[in-house]
């Protein structure tokens, strides 16, 4: 069955149970990054559960459920941590709720700590045009963060082969500013090996990743790209801006 949970970041801090020191979680990183670097997505998973238990989850944007169906395979009823800014398209909360009914999940969204509205509010109307980063920060980063509060380590779907400042990804990682674990077990997969995943397993895919939108973030800040065209080139197009903040 499959479960589900919305949580505001301003409610998640302070909640959670106390877990590894961040020396305990460094020695493990130092002990058995070499040793997976070349284990498969499904090794490092079972790895993570058999290391962590409930204080490891997978993250997803929810642009296919490749990871996701791994882990659950791997761990059913595992969480799935999806960051709701707010700004997604409605073909990524569609799928997000599509992954909730159909996968044996238990998936958490998490809100900013203020609505778009509040935002605005606050800050002015559309952040993301004055002040991108200042909004990544307050819909994404900070979140993210204040949700893994209660993990000492979280899965990420990061691939080497998405963009040039993430060839050096490793599989198991230190995440400095979260004091975390980072866990990217498809760090090693090509475009090829997803798009024969998604195949051979019926694996859901955000339906605009068909439309032009290899790399799918807030529509504010996400644009169609042509063929042939860099898969990231249309987030943050026009600017100098590459991450949200959230793997950098
Ligand atoms: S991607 Fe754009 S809309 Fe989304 S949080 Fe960042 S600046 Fe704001």
């Amino acid at each position: 069955m499959t479960a589900a949970t919305t949580i505001n970041a301003r409610n998640n801090r302070g909640t959670q149970t106390a877990g590894r020191s961040p020396e305990e979680l460094r020695e493990l990183v130092s002990h058995w990054g070499a040793e997976l670097e070349l284990a498969p997505a499904e090794d490092i998973i079972e790895w993570a559960v058999a290391t962590f238990g409930a204080r490891f989850c997978v993250t997803s944007s929810m642009g296919d459920a490749v990871l996701a169906d791994i882990a659950s395979k791997v761990a059913p009823q595992i969480d799935v941590v999806f960051l709701d800014t707010g700004y997604h398209f409605v073909e990524t909360i569609g799928t997000r709720d599509a992954v909730q009914a159909t996968m044996p999940v238990n998936l958490v969204t998490i809100t900013p700590v203020q609505s778009v509205g509040e935002q605005d509010a606050t800050y002015g109307k559309d952040l993301y045009r004055t002040d991108p980063d200042l909004c990544c920060k307050l819909r994404k980063v900070q979140p993210l963060a204040d949700s893994l509060d209660g993990y000492d380590a979280w899965a990420t779907g990061l691939r080497r082969a998405e963009t040039h400042n993430r060839v050096i990804a490793p599989v198991i990682g230190w995440d400095a500013k979260k004091g975390k674990v980072k866990v990217s077990p498809l760090a090693r997969w090509s475009n090829e090996q997803v798009d024969s995943y998604i195949a051979e397993h019926g694996i859901l895919v955000n339906p605009l990743v068909y439309d032009g939108y290899p790399s799918i973030g807030c529509w504010p800040c996400t644009r169609r790209v042509a063929p042939g065209e860099d898969p990231r080139s249309g987030r943050w197009a026009g600017t100098n801006k590459t991450e949200c903040g959230i793997h950098s």
